[in-house]
Order: structure tokens, then C-alpha cells, then sequence
């Protein structure tokens, strides 16, 4: 026996496995049995050999007055299963080649089958029809398609045999079976993967051992493995496929708990929390300013204090969670004194150098004048000026570094490294944790005085739903920033359709005559190009700028057309940061009333004259930037309104090929319009995208379990969770580091590991 795991013999010893479809395989990331094995079918996709339905089922239904097929169209083709008599058997020409031809009938309809795979079949059914009496009852499986021009029903990929049939007659053609259907790269055909899958079975499945603990199957009435995956590729019906998908979806997500359960259980006992009052440096900052910190700050930053302060602790890891306009940047320069007065040094790293300015400028403004000495380091600060600040971090003159990624370039080095702060962190990707944090420990003689890794802070205004961030973050403590400060005004939410453009500028014109700022915010920098800033994977829609309009076209327009009587600026990510800079300085000065921008203005840009922002094509964007591009509105004591403009296709046509669309967008508009709850929007955004769309994770593999979703499966996680803590906790076995068991979880985590866990 053994596990699915110790599967590695190399694909080239199955049957029916030669060098090309390996290579092709191999293509695909299947290179042994293993992985072969693990390819599982498209989700809930199988050929139904199973369920009836009648040929009239194909026939499309046209409602009055709703948008009907052009009469030339052809239905898409939809599976079949039915009890048939032949009715005639002819031939028909296509293409000029003859193509035997059955017709059958089975009460609702009639049907073509055309031979075109193997003609003597409609021989041989010809022949059994003479012979026989003229109404023998046949199955009839297939893909049929329904031609409204011709008014026929017709199939090329079908099954037929006598209903009378031996059963092993019937099987061999697959009749009452589930045929997988899977998601091949080109070059590889389903029957072809159907057999090696189905040798595969045979040569090795039969012996696969059980991966999950004895106790844990019975509880939930799971299968065993090797029943698990023979059924998942091929059940015997549709309880047994359901079962299958329970059982390898609890197998994914149990491990996946059980690696955050070892993480947290290797990082020792909970840490002892005394000090938590704000220290000496942390009362001055706060004595200077000119607001009290809001409930939710004190909380968290009293949070902060215990893991900080708290000596000979393991270092804090904490997911600090705060929609937009929450006060978070604040509550990290209260973390950074606190590890400056006990002598360290802190970084804060934002993803964009605009970010990154503005929160240098800010540290400039409060903490210089405590005597704290800030650094603002970007991939843009070049030789002299750069040699000079390396060497000052390397010294310890510095006590707090702000930049970019730049911060973690392999020729900067900390003297003592003591807290990273991450804002907005969903934009890095989680797999850049660990890099960061290696940082912090440092090689050689930094290695040795930093014998501990650094505290670490990550900051969200992308709110992570619960059930998500328990999976992804489950090693880490969470810190929620609830409330917003005082005097903030709700945003309005309105939404217009293009055609209402003059309606949009007649109420931003209003706004700007009180003496406000806008914001225009376009889906592509220039008409040319489809812009960088256009990110596909944040928006989720198909690319190509066809009559988008873009920022740069609009600003012109905005500036000679629109709004004449105002200044007007063009912000994207393409100008050189001192550009940028010098345009976001005039913009808060009111030297400038619009900026017309790119989605460079969602994060972190803090600007409270700014009442208008409006978003146009704004169907283009995901719930997590519209979001954030609304939360920069709002920040002051004035009414602040958000205006979507989106535009309606014009042709039905386009209307039914973005049918999809817009449906999702409708949607989205609702969830937008009744809600400014970040943590609201990102579960909407989640339950509307998938798991897979959280902004910033699409590529970092932590969501590509193979049949689970962390969302939809969230119940599920919920119970592996606790059996995975339980187990953890109850295993004296784990604790030894082998054992079956821990050998399989190792094997189940390769993939997290891998990513950077
Ligand atoms: P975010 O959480 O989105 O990063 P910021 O840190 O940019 O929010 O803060 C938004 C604005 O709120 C800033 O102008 C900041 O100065 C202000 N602010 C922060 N804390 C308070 C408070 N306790 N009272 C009033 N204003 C605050
Ligand atoms: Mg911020």
C-alpha cells in the first residue's frame, strides 16, 4: 500500500503513455502518476450517460419580445440521454462528402445522428432493423445542437444501442455511467486522457492507502482514498461523485489547518501581556496632535504595546485590518516609536512611491520634531544621495526608513531591524513575507546581532473576510481598527450611464464652485496603449480599450472643454515620481481642483477638499477598488459624493456577449450603492469573484487548492479547522516529527510551503 503522494513513477510507464503525450503532459505540470491522478475533472463536469432528457430539450425557448437567435443560428449543444426509435436511415451530403444518416424519434422530437466517425455503424443498424421487428427501443446518447434555419436537431458525437442490450454491452458504450470531462491543454484529447486516467486506476489505484486519519473518515462518513480518487475521475453515479468531492475537499482544506495548526503550535505558548500603556515617546506624538486617537486606534494600539513591549516574547505577527479612512497610518508610527525607544529601527514599506511619500512627509511633520530621524528610500533614490543612506541605516542613524520595496534590496542593510510595517499589503502578495522578514534577521555579523526576527506589522484596507484570513493569516493575530474618526461624512453613491455624462459635470461644477476638489478616474492612462494601470486581474474583465476612454485624452478635454474656468492635472503611473509628486502637492495646496487620474489614485492618497470622485467606465473595476477609490473622498467635514459612470452596450447583441457582465456588475453596483462597509464589500466581492480575485493573491497560489474554496467551503474550513487543532493538540506523535501522519501532512503542504510560508 501507499499513499497517492509516493506515486512518483514518471507517466512513460503507463499504458498508452508515449513520448509525445508526455511531452504534452508534461506540459501541462503532469509528469508522474501522482499528478496525473490529481488532475482532477473540471469542476462538476461530466459526461451525463445518467440522467434522461429528450431530444425537445434542445429546442430553444423564445419568450415574446426578449432577444431571439438570429434565424441562421445554431443552439448551443446540450447533452442528451433518451430512449429512441430509428426512424429511416439515409444519407446526407456535406461538404460534398456522403454522410450516413439515422434519424430517430423518441416522442418529443426527432433527430440526425451523422456518422461521420464510423459509418458502418448506420450499416449495421440498417441491417439489425430488417431482421428484427420495426420497433426495437434503442439509448441514445449525445451532444445535440438544434438549427433554427433548418428546424433539425442533429449530433455528430453520439451513442446508440439496443436498449435490450447486455449490460457489459451497454457499459462498453457507457450508458448509466459519468464520464469525466477534463481541461486538457491542446494536442490532448478526452477519450485519450480518459484511458490513461482509467490505466492509472488499474495499474496503481486499487492500493492506495488511506491519507486521512482512521477516526476523521468515519466521523464524516468519507471515502477512502483510493475509493475517493477512483470515483472523482469515475463515479458509479452521482451520490458516489458527491462523496468523492466531500471527501477530497475536507482532505485540502484539513491540511491545509493543520499546517497553520503545527505553525502556531511551533511558536510556543501565548506570550505573557503586562505592558500595554503607551510609552514615553508615544504620548508625545500623541500630545502634539490635534485629535484624540478614536476607540478603535487606542485598542490596537494598546494590542500593539502587549506584543512589542512584552520582552523575550516571540516577535508579534499581526494582520492590522482598517477600512479606508480608518486611522492606520497613525497607529504604525505609534508601533514605530515604540520599538525606537527601545533602540531599534523600523521600516514602513507602501506599494507605490506616491504612498510612500506621502507617509514620509507625514512622519517628517510628526516625528522629527521628537528627534526621530526619517529616511525616504524608493528604486528612484540613485547613487551619491543612496550611498549615503545605506550607510546610515547600516549605522543605526536612522530610526525609521519609508520607502518601497526598495527597502529590501539586497545591498540595504539594518543595524538592528526591529518592526516591518506593511501598508496595504494585499498589494505585495503574501509570498513576499517571508523575504521581508529574512530581511530582518539578516546574514553573517547582522545575522548574529539580530539573533531574533523583526516585529511585524501588515496593514489592510482590503478587508479580508474572517473565514479567509484565519486560512491565509492563520499564524498571525488579526487587529481590527473599528470606527472611523469624528465628523466624517458618508459618502453618496450615484450611479449614471454615459449618456448622462453633462448630468455628472453639471453636479461636480456645483461642488467645485463651492470651492471643493474632483477626482476623474479613468481605466487606461493613454488611448494607445492598454495601460499598466489597467489591471486586468483587479478588474476581472476581459482587456482590449476599445472605446474606453482614458485619462489622459480626458483631462485634455476636461481642462479646454468641460471645465475651462479650473486647473486641471493629469496623474498615472507612467510620469516620473517628481512629477507626481509636485502634481499630488498642488493638488492638496488647491492649486489644482481636478486630477484626472488612473487607479494610482486608490491607495492611500489623503486629500479632504476633495468631495467629487468620479469613476467612469467604473463597470471596468472590481468592489475592492471601487471601494478604495471611493474612500478618497469623504475625508473632510464636507458631503462627499461618488459617481459610476458606466456605459450600457448598444446593440442587443453585445448585450446577450456581455450578457455575464453586466449581470455581475449590476451586482456590484447594489453592493456599492448600499453599503460603504469595506468588510461588507469584500465578502460581496468574494462570494461575486471568488476567492481567486482577492486583490493582490491571484498569483500566489494560496487559494489553488484543487476542489476546495475556501468560500464556499468556508462550513467545511470551519470543521478541519477545529479537527486539525484538535489532532495537533492530542498527537504526542507530531510532536517527534514522524509518523505516518506527519509525513502526509508535509507532502499535502508542499504547496503552501513552497509559496512561502
Ligand atoms: P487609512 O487607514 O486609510 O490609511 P489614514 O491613516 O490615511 O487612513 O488616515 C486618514 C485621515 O484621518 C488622515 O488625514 C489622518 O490624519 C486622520 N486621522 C487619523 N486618526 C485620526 C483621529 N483619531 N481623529 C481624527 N483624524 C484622524
Ligand atoms: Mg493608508
Amino acid at each position: 500500500e501507499m499513499f497517492l503522494r509516493e506515486l512518483t513513477q514518471t507517466i512513460d510507464t503507463l499504458k498508452g503513455a508515449g513520448p509525445a503525450v508526455c511531452a504534452r503532459l508534461s506540459k501541462a505540470g503532469i509528469n508522474t502518476i501522482a499528478e496525473l491522478l490529481r488532475h482532477y475533472p473540471r469542476q462538476d463536469k461530466y459526461e451525463d450517460h445518467i440522467t434522461r432528457r429528450t431530444l425537445d430539450s434542445v429546442i430553444p425557448v423564445c419568450n415574446s419580445g426578449a432577444f431571439t437567435q438570429p434565424p441562421d443560428a445554431v443552439s448551443e449543444s446540450r447533452e442528451i440521454c433518451t430512449t429512441a426509435r430509428v426512424s429511416h436511415i439515409s444519407s446526407i451530403y456535406i461538404h460534398k462528402k456522403q454522410v450516413p444518416c439515422i434519424t430517430v424519434f423518441d416522442g418529443t422530437a426527432q433527430a440526425s445522428l451523422l456518422c461521420f466517425k464510423n459509418p458502418e455503424l448506420a450499416r449495421a443498424l440498417a441491417r439489425e432493423m430488417t431482421g428484427a421487428a420495426p420497433d426495437i427501443s434503442y439509448l441514445v446518447w449525445g451532444n445535440f445542437t438544434y438549427s433554427e434555419k433548418y428546424h433539425k436537431i442533429q449530433s455528430g458525437d453520439f451513442e446508440i444501442e439496443r436498449e435490450d442490450a447486455p449490460p457489459a454491452v451497454l457499459a462498453k458504450k457507457h450508458f448509466g455511467a459519468l464520464l469525466p470531462v477534463y481541461r486538457l491543454s491542446d494536442g490532448l484529447r478526452q477519450w485519450h486522457f480518459r484511458t490513461l486516467i482509467q490505466n492509472a486506476l488499474a495499474q496503481f489505484g486499487g492500493e492506495l492507502e488511506n491519507t486521512l486519519p482512521p477516526p476523521l473518515v468515519e466521523k464524516y462518513n468519507l471515502l477512502s482514498s483510493a475509493n475517493a480518487i477512483r470515483a472523482i475521475h469515475f463515479p458509479r453515479g452521482f451520490d458516489e461523485q458527491a462523496g468523492a468531492r466531500r471527501t477530497l475537499i475536507y482532505e485540502e482544506l484539513f491540511y491545509l489547518e493543520l499546517i497553520i495548526a503545527l505553525r502556531k503550535k511551533g511558536q510556543g505558548g501565548g506570550r505573557v501581556k503586562e505592558k500595554n500603556d503607551s510609552t514615553a515617546l508615544q504620548n508625545r506624538l500623541l500630545s502634539r496632535l490635534p485629535f484624540p486617537l478614536t476607540d478603535g486606534q487606542k485598542q490596537v494600539v494598546a494590542e500593539i504595546n502587549a506584543d512589542i513591549l512584552s520582552i523575550g516574547q516571540r516577535p508579534m505577527a499581526r494582520l492590522l485590518q482598517g477600512d479606508v479612512g480608518s486611522g492606520k497610518t497613525l497607529v504604525s508610527f505609534l508601533a514605530a516609536l515604540a520599538v525606537i525607544e527601545a533602540g531599534g529601527q523600523a521600516v514602513l514599506m507602501a506599494p507605490t512611491e506616491l504612498l510612500a511619500f506621502q507617509h514620509a512627509e507625514n512622519a517628517g511633520r510628526l516625528l522629527e520634531p521628537l528627534g526621530i530621524h526619517v529616511a525616504f528610500l524608493t528604486g528612484n533614490v540613485k547613487s551619491a544621495g543612496r550611498k549615503h543612506l545605506l550607510s546610515a541605516l547600516a549605522s543605526g542613524d536612522i530610526d525609521l526608513a519609508i520607502g518601497t520595496h526598495a527597502l529590501f534590496s539586497a545591498d540595504v542593510v539594518y543595524r538592528r531591524l526591529a518592526l516591518v510595517i506593511i501598508d496595504e499589503q494585499h498589494r505585495f502578495g503574501v509570498t513576499q513575507r517571508q523575504a521581508i522578514l529574512n530581511k530582518g534577521i539578516g546574514d553573517g555579523e547582522a545575522a548574529a546581532e539580530n539573533a531574533q526576527s523583526p516585529h511585524l506589522l501588515m496593514m489592510s484596507a482590503t478587508p479580508i473576510p474572517r473565514t479567509l484570513a484565519q486560512t491565509v493569516f492563520g499564524d498571525m493575530d488579526i487587529s481590527v481598527i473599528h470606527g472611523m474618526p469624528p465628523g466624517r461624512m458618508p459618502v453618496l453613491t450615484r450611479t449614471f450611464s454615459q449618456e448622462n455624462e453633462a448630468k455628472v459635470y453639471t453636479l461636480v461644477r456645483k461642488e467645485l464652485a463651492a470651492g471643493h476638489q474632483a477626482y476623474f478616474v479613468y481605466p487606461l492612462i493613454g488611448s494607445e496603449e492598454a495601460a499598466e494601470d489597467f489591471d486586468s486581474g483587479k478588474t476581472g474583465m476581459p482587456g482590449g480599450n476599445d472605446g474606453l476612454k482614458d485619462a489622459q485624452s480626458m483631462e485634455r478635454r476636461l481642462r479646454e472643454n468641460v471645465f475651462p474656468e479650473y486647473k486641471t492635472a493629469l496623474l498615472h503611473s507612467r510620469l516620473d515620481d517628481a512629477r507626481k509628486k509636485s502634481i499630488m502637492e498642488s493638488f492638496r495646496n488647491n492649486e489644482i481642483q481636478i486630477l484626472a487620474a488612473t487607479s494610482v489614485v486608490e491607495v492611500g492618497v489623503d486629500v479632504p477638499n476633495a468631495t467629487c470622485m468620479v469613476i467612469e467606465h467604473a463597470d471596468r473595476f472590481g468592489l475592492s477598488a471601487l471601494h478604495q477609490l471611493r474612500g478618497r473622498v469623504g475625508r473632510g467635514s464636507a458631503p462627499s459624493t461618488c459617481f459610476l459612470v458606466w456605459t450600457p452596450p448598444e446593440s442587443p447583441l453585445a448585450r446577450e456577449a456581455e450578457g455575464e457582465r453586466l449581470a455581475l456588475w449590476q451586482k456590484r453596483l447594489k453592493v456599492m450603492r448600499e453599503t460603504t462597509d469595506g468588510f461588507i464589500i469584500a465578502e460581496e466581492d468574494l462570494k461575486l469573484r471568488g476567492p481567486g480575485h482577492i486583490a493582490g493573491t491571484e498569483q500566489s497560489g494560496y487559494f489553488a487548492l484543487g476542489l476546495a474554496n475556501i468560500l464556499r467551503d468556508a462550513a467545511v474550513l470551519e470543521q478541519a479547522r477545529q479537527d486539525a487543532f484538535e489532532l495537533v493538540d492530542a498527537d504526542p506523535r507530531l510532536e517527534g516529527h514522524d509518523g505516518i501522519l506527519l509525513a502526509a501532512v508535509l507532502e499535502r503542504a508542499r504547496p503552501f510551503t513552497d509559496a512561502g510560508w
